[in-house]
């Protein structure tokens, strides 16, 4: 699994905030989250390829991460790992897709 720079990732993670839904669970490409007492819970924050998947698509406004790279970085990791690239988004641009 590629990892970013370690310790230079903008992901935030406020776990009060959490409601248990698991939608960062199932938007994330590259596995950042677990789940462990109706919350989810980072498993290694230097896994994140900033995408901002999770950050849309919390409902709770739990989650935070400067994704300026946002596609591209998906693309990178596309490249390099060879599965699908993935960003989360929606594909409308209106939608704030990158
Ligand atoms: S998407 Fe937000 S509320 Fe849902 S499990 Fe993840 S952090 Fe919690
Ligand atoms: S920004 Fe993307 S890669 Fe990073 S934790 Fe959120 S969904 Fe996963």
């Amino acid at each position: 699994m590629m990892k970013y720079l370690k310790n230079v990732v903008t992901l935030q993670y406020e776990k009060t905030k959490c409601k248990g839904c698991k939608k960062c669970l199932d938007v994330c490409p590259s596995r950042v989250f677990g789940f462990i007492d109706k919350k989810a819970y980072i498993i290694d924050r230097n896994l994140c390829i900033e995408c901002g998947a999770c950050e849309k698509n919390c409902p709770h406004g739990a989650l935070k991460v400067d994704s300026g790279v946002g596609c591209a970085a998906a693309q990178i990791y596309s490249l390099i790992t060879g599965k699908e690239p993935t960003c989360g988004c929606d594909g409308e641009e209106s939608s704030g897709c990158c």
